[in-house]
């Protein structure tokens, strides 16, 4: 950390600055310049809180050296971290994954339908959510311990892991009994409370980027995890808020090579709830791929028009597969596999 004193502060303001590192339990080196005092912070291994700093007098701007996340930087940890499942799926390999299913469990015949088609099209993950985070109080919330026993079934019947998401402390442990990935929800990403549970449950860990989060706050949402012991962290972009209304969210294809630059932790795209519209789903989805991110969650649903929670962005079974064929030839193009079970 740098402290640059204005131009016109007194020996006093400097020597309190230096003083203010001092008690901080840091060295002050003063580095004088033409225009100004430059005071860097010696000793430290990590990024400050420089509130003591901050509202002293003469000080014109605080210069942060080092990222303010650690164990998520690739400083930290120099190769891929690849979250590894227990029917062989790995994401931050190669291979492409696909997680793939409908946006709530609603009934045994729904999963099981929808896990039959996705499996056969080279999904390798299930996704259904037993909990739901809705909008709106009076909407359909998920069908809890219910949902989790037939994810468990599905599983079973299938061979496919199972992502679901917990929405508060004590759904994150229910989840865990069956879940293979734990899933952190957009509107939870800083749920510090929910992160640090998770964390300590040491479950693969599927953490949306929130709707108004910026890549450092999702990047440190995502140390909160580590920082508990859990590495097997996947980050997951699935759209943020813009001033267009025309979709639901926005894609941020940007985010998928940018946090892989910054970060060893898988990159999961969702063209689902970044488009909130059928028809836009694949294109996104391809797009996602070929800007390298490790996997796909999407959304898909035997009868849309009949689904209990985001239908109009459910893939139908025919549009699922023509997504995945479609997939696969970006993905190779990059000479990258689908991964298969
Ligand atoms: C979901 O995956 O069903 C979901 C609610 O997603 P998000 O948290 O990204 O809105
Ligand atoms: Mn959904």
């Amino acid at each position: 950390m740098l402290i640059l004193m204005r131009g016109d502060a007194t020996p006093e303001q400097i020597a309190l600055v230096e003083a203010t590192v001092a008690r901080m339990g840091f060295r002050a080196q003063a580095m004088p310049g033409q225009q100004r005092v430059a005071i860097g912070v010696v000793g430290n291994d990590r990024r400050l809180d420089d509130t003591p700093l901050r509202g002293l007098d003469g000080v014109h701007e605080i210069v942060h050296v080092s990222a303010p996340y650690k164990q998520v930087s690739r400083e930290w940890r120099k190769t891929p971290t690849i979250v590894k499942l227990d029917n062989g799926t790995e994401i931050g390999g190669d291979a492409l994954v696909v997680m793939a299913g409908p946006c709530a469990v609603e009934s045994r015949e729904q999963l099981f339908a929808t896990a039959d088609y996705v499996r056969a099209a080279g999904a390798t993950v299930l996704r259904g959510g037993a909990y739901k985070p809705r909008t709106s109080p009076y909407a359909f919330q998920g069908l809890g311990e219910e949902g989790l026993q037939l994810l468990a079934e599905a599983r079973q019947r299938t061979g496919l892991a199972i992502v679901t998401e917990a929405i508060d402390i004590e759904s994150a442990h229910a989840c865990a009994e069956v879940a293979d990935i734990l899933q952190v929800g957009a509107r939870n990403m800083q749920n510090f409370a929910l992160l640090r549970a998770i964390g300590r449950i040491g479950k693969p860990v599927l953490l949306k980027r929130g709707p108004s989060a910026t890549i450092k706050e999702w990047l440190l949402a995502a140390e909160y995890l580590l920082a508990e012991g859990n590495a097997q962290v996947m980050l997951c972009e699935r759209g943020i808020r813009s001033f267009d209304d025309a979709t639901r969210n926005v894609m941020d294809v940007t985010a998928i090579p940018l946090v892989q630059s910054l970060s060893h932790l898988p990159v999961v795209a969702d063209p689902s709830h970044a488009t909130g519209v059928r028809a836009l789903v694949p294109a996104v989805a391809r797009a996602s791929v070929a800007a390298g991110a490790h996997a796909i969650i999407v959304e898909t649903h035997p009868e849309p028009r009949r689904a209990l929670s985001d239908g109009p962005q459910a893939l139908t079974e025919a549009d699922f597969r023509a997504m995945m064929a479609q997939l696969q030839a970006v993905a190779g193009a990059l000479g990258r596999p689908l991964a298969s079970l």
